[in-house]
């Protein structure tokens, strides 16, 4: 389905699973993208962006706010969001054995603790590199080559990371997907704490990131309020639409 221009996939996490376990068995390169209420807004004012969101393998999205959109608007509704985090964990727990991961992004050290929490959990998780998300492209992508992994995960925040992605996915033959994952990685690796499961189930995370990082206003804003005024003014020109065709 298309949210303000964007598309995003409507499938539920088995269904995303499966995909991904087509993508890992055949031979192209893939990526995903995780859109959530701020991707959409960053979006409308870049076209890189945009194309890169809709070029995308899969778009799944992250948050809430594409999903309470698609029922504003009417029309097809996201069944459910699919959280990074929850993506990321499936996918070392089906895949981790078997194809092997590199952890790109986040501060010095942020990627390593990930890496220890994950091992503690799933000792069998083949991680075959980590690098944090602060050191160059051509090193970057020398340490991805001489590690050769299937899956890279990159946590560099939107939209560098997908740009990222898109620009350098060719120059890393080994790379069947690449994930851009936001701030997933500060979660995993424990530096940030995740919002109580009653807050994430009622969808207002983006309050609590707000209380903990207070530095985040500026998302924030685009993905509460901008956002709001984005869909309502689609909700009301759909409505026109409509009207004047009767
Ligand atoms: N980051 C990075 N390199 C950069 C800029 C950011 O590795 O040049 C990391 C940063 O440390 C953080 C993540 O990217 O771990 C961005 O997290 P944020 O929560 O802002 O992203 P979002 O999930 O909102 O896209």
């Amino acid at each position: 389905m298309q949210l303000l221009g964007i598309r995003i996939d409507n499938f539920n996490l088995e269904e995303a699973l499966n995909k991904i376990r087509e993508f890992l068995h055949d031979a192209r390169q893939h990526y995903i993208v995780l859109p959530y209420a701020d991707f959409l807004v960053q979006a409308q004012k870049d076209a890189d962006f945009k194309r890169i969101l809709n070029e995308a393998d899969l778009s799944l999205s992250d948050g809430v706010g594409p999903v309470l959109a698609s029922y504003i608007l009417g029309g097809e509704k996201l069944k459910t969001r699919v959280m990074g985090v929850d993506l990321i964990w499936a996918l070392f727990e089906k895949f981790g054995a078997e194809h092997s991961f590199f952890l790109f992004g986040g501060q010095e050290g942020v990627a390593q603790e990930m890496a220890q929490n994950i091992w503690q959990k799933a000792p069998e998780v083949k991680i075959s590199g980590l690098l944090n998300g602060f050191v160059s492209d051509e090193k970057t992508i020398d340490e991805i080559n001489d590690k050769k992994p299937e899956i890279v995960l990159v946590a560099l925040g939107a939209p560098k990371q997908e740009k990222w992605i898109y620009d350098n996915l060719k120059k890393m033959p080994s790379v069947k997907l690449a994930i851009g994952v936001g701030g997933a990685f500060d979660f995993i690796s424990g530096r940030t704490r995740r919002a109580p499961n009653f807050i994430q189930k009622i969808g207002i995370e983006w309050l609590w990131r707000l209380f903990i990082k207070p530095n985040q206003w500026r998302k924030t804003w685009r993905s509460v309020i901008v956002f709001s005024i984005m869909i309502f003014k689609e909700f009301f020109s759909k409505r026109k639409k409509i009207k004047n065709n009767f």
